[in-house]
């Protein structure tokens, strides 16, 4: 299984490779600039705080969450290492419902604490797909790194019998 920083370096190749080809889209006026600087950041928000590996209390995603990092706790106690958080459609939805239910608390809070609502957001598709495709591709290439890497062991392995 590749480490967080090998993890990491995929998924910054990859950045690189996404930024590159939305230029020519850009160009092409098929997206807007809001739209990659949209993507972009929810694409940097999950490399580094949304990785698969949240499942484990003890990994450099988890840590990368400082003072917050109890937060996932509840999230690494439900799902054991590899199974359900690595799948590939449900995987990035349970951390994306989590973290959806942690900033409703969050609102929650707020809320109560200051008998203000907060401010509204208005969502757009044009807005939510660039959003998801951030949040989803690194968790994507995770997965995918994370079973290339587990085949090529177990290949090893029976060459080795
Ligand atoms: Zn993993």
């Amino acid at each position: 299984m590749p480490s967080g920083k090998t993890h990491l370096k995929i998924e910054a190749v990859m950045l690189v490779l996404w930024a590159g080809l939305s230029v020519p889209l850009l160009l092409r006026e098929w997206i807007t600039s809001s739209q990659v600087v949209l993507f972009l950041g929810s694409y940097l928000f999950s490399m580094f705080l949304m990785s698969p590996d949240l499942d484990l209390s003890k990994s450099d995603a988890f840590y990368r969450w400082g003072v917050l990092r109890w937060l996932w706790l509840p999230y690494a106690w439900v799902f054991r290492h590899r199974q359900m958080s690595h799948h590939l459609l449900l995987g990035p939805l349970s951390r994306i419902v989590y973290i959806g239910i942690l900033v409703l608390a969050g609102m929650f809070i707020y809320l109560v604490a200051t008998g203000n609502p907060g401010p509204r957001l208005m969502l757009s598709i044009e807005i939510l797909l660039p959003i998801c495709l951030g949040l989803y591709l690194p968790n994507l290439e995770h997965i995918l790194a994370d079973q290339i890497s587990t085949s090529r062991r177990r290949k090893r392995r029976r060459h080795r019998l």
